[in-house]
């Protein structure tokens, strides 16, 4: 093997201490390569081909950032450069040595701190008042935020003495650079710009004293986008769902308050604040979403429902809007539909292999009643959905009665129930059953009277899926006694009783090996000593996760299928807890021991399973 005869073969360590004034020439090829070098990131061979390579896949870099049309005078730092060559990482978690790899390693070595960007963290409205767009392109800075009189702003050359020099001469502040990654500074700068802007040009031409109460302010948001401000608020609304899509967010909550209306995204179950929208641009802005789903936007006073389809990537991702008056105005939430979370196949849902011979035994029955039981948002609609999918075929009549109805799906028949107009659960279902169906979903059972048709559906011959808000499974039987159905009915329509939750899932990206204490384990109903533990792991939290450790939700679930002896027991009136032990002697693992698998492999942590399932469930 060659190695090179270049000076950088054996370059002097620059000392940089990180109080010193840092010096122009720190951020070299040279210099980076000593500090990959000092940490073991490359070998001889790959610095052999760095060398020789590293000039034309710099030029390459610089071209295809031309091309993109950022700024072409913009630094190519030679951490983007050797991430491009794509050296293998020593690191078992990372595909590759990244940029990010190189850009810890290098902070590290040259006194500097490295920062990943939490979008959901910035102060959108701040910082990008702070600079105009032109100048964070050029210098490829991003402020992230402020510290009393100092600016912390990331860069991909934190050490350009010049960009830092401007930078506090046009804000006045103090400039903390800090090293970020080039992808995220970009993306960061377009996203804190392009929603900012929208809104302030919309602002500027909708000056404050326009009464949007009125009816020619009206008429002339419901003519559209030839208002140039309208423009910009539609353009506001566009980039605001992007980013909710981008940020996995189930729901957006645009709450209005006495000066500025704030967005708040739903993420794995949490609300984060995102935006905030000036006053004056408020009520064109819930115009804009209320046209989108076709809403009466003259109606302000009574809560309004509806519902959008938006392109995004390569598919369809459907909204439900709803409107309901506050002290301020309209607030709006906006739910998102993805179909890749409400339509899976069986088989990716999360059941065991037992329960999933279990539960698709009970698809395969030609009646019946199917209950889901769990709270609002544990994923019973995803069970139900994509139990119907598995059963959807041209000869099968799927009628579904929801309120509302969550995701649009053409192999269905969806009702949607509108008490407004006398359209109930109840009376849907009495109508249904004229209509010749295979398969009826009852979004949920909550009255006696839905209960009713629910069991007749289900004695004439119809495969009947429901949900009811029980605590577990088994309290299903209990809630339908209560409801008045009479014992011997249940015992001979119910097929299968069904308990999920959603956990959060640990962060694929900072997850750790971690241990769980005794204490823990005994809330959790079990002992170390019967389980393996050597798979339990944590999220130490990162930027990917919001620093929150979790990544992504999945279910866990019991399976009971009520076989003779469980009839025999529903229809006797035996209590819940005999029941429940027959079933798991029938082999029915309960919902708090399946979500335990989910901790032993290292998917979920105990403070999750214990904050979703209480104990002993
Ligand atoms: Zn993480």
């Amino acid at each position: 093997m060659r190695v090179g005869a270049r000076k950088m073969s054996n370059p002097t360590r620059p000392k940089v201490p990180a109080t010193a004034t840092r010096p122009d020439d720190v951020f070299t090829l040279a210099a980076v390569l000593v500090a990959a070098g000092e940490r073991g990131l490359l070998n001889a061979d790959e610095l052999a081909v760095l060398r020789a390579g590293y000039a034309a896949r710099r030029d390459a870099l610089a071209a295809a950032h031309r091309n993109r049309g950022e700024d072409a005078s913009a630094f190519v730092s030679p951490l983007e450069v050797i991430a491009d060559f794509r050296f293998a990482s020593r690191n078992p978690k990372r595909e590759w040595l990244d940029e990010e790899e190189l850009s810890r390693a290098f902070a590290d070595y040259a006194g500097i701190a490295f920062t990943r960007i939490d979008p959901l963290k910035l102060d959108a409205r701040t910082l990008a008042s702070i600079i105009s767009k032109p100048f964070a392109q050029k210098h490829l800075v991003v402020p992230i935020r402020l510290e009393g009189r100092r600016l912390v702003a990331a860069m991909v050359n934190p050490f350009d003495k010049h960009a830092i020099h401007n930078l506090e001469h046009a804000t006045g502040y103090a400039i903390e650079p800090v090293l970020g990654l080039r992808s995220e500074i970009l993306k960061t700068i377009n996203e804190i710009f392009a929603f900012e802007r929208s809104l302030q040009k919309a602002e500027k031409q909708r000056s404050a004293d326009v009464d949007l109460g009125n009816l020619e302010q009206l008429v002339e948001v419901t003519a559209g986008d030839a208002d140039n401000s309208d423009k910009h608020v539609v353009r506001a609304v566009d980039l605001l769902m992007q980013y909710a899509f981008d940020q996995r967010a189930s729901d957006i909550h645009i709450e209005p308050k006495r000066e500025r209306s704030i967005v708040r995204l739903r993420i794995d179950g949490r609300l984060h604040d995102t935006h905030s929208i000036p006053k004056q641009v408020y009520p064109g802005f819930v115009s804009r979403i209320k046209i989108m789903s076709r809403l009466d936007i003259a109606e302000k006073r009574r809560p309004q429902d509806g519902r959008i389809k938006i392109a995004y990537k390569d598919s369809e991702v459907e909204l439900r809007v709803s409107t309901v008056p506050v002290a301020f105005g309209e607030k709006v939430v906006i739910r998102i539909f993805d179909p890749t979370i409400l339509l899976q196949d069986i088989t990716s849902l999360g059941l065991t292999p037992e329960q999933r011979g279990s539960y698709e035994s009970l698809l395969k029955r030609p009646h019946g009643i199917i209950l889901v039981t769990g709270p609002t948002g544990s994923g019973k609609t995803t069970t139900l959905y994509s139990s119907l999918q598995c059963l959807a075929s041209p000869e099968v009549n799927i009628v579904t009665i929801e309120d509302p109805i969550e995701m649009v799906h053409e192999p269905f028949n969806q009702i949607a129930v509108q008490e407004s107009v006398g359209i109930s659960f109840a009376n849907a279902l009495r109508s249904v059953l004229r209509q010749d169906p295979d398969v009826v979903m009852v979004g949920e059972i909550r009255d006696a009277e839905t209960a009713q048709y629910a069991v007749q559906a289900a004695l004439t011959g119809h495969l009947v899926f429901s949900t009811l808000h029980t605590n577990t499974a088994v309290g299903a039987v209990t809630r339908l006694v209560d409801l008045g159905i009479e014992r011997f009915l249940i015992a001979s329509t119910v097929i299968g009783l069904v308990a999920q939750r959603l956990v959060r899932l640990i962060c694929p990206a900072c997850a750790e090996l971690s241990v769980v204490s005794e204490e823990t384990l005994a809330a959790l109903g079990v002992s170390g000593a019967e389980l393996d533990l050597s798979r339990v792991r944590r999220g130490a939290g990162c930027e990917k996760c919001r620093k929150t450790g979790y990544f992504g939700r999945a279910a866990a679930f019991e399976v009971i299928e009520v076989t003779d002896p469980i009839r025999i027991m529903i229809r006797d009136g035996a209590d819940e807890s005999e029941i429940v032990r027959t079933a798991r002697k029938n082999g029915a693992e309960p919902l708090m021991s399946n979500a335990i698998r989910k901790l032993l492999s290292g998917r979920t942590t105990a403070d999750e399973i214990l904050r979703v399932i209480p104990a002993a469930w």
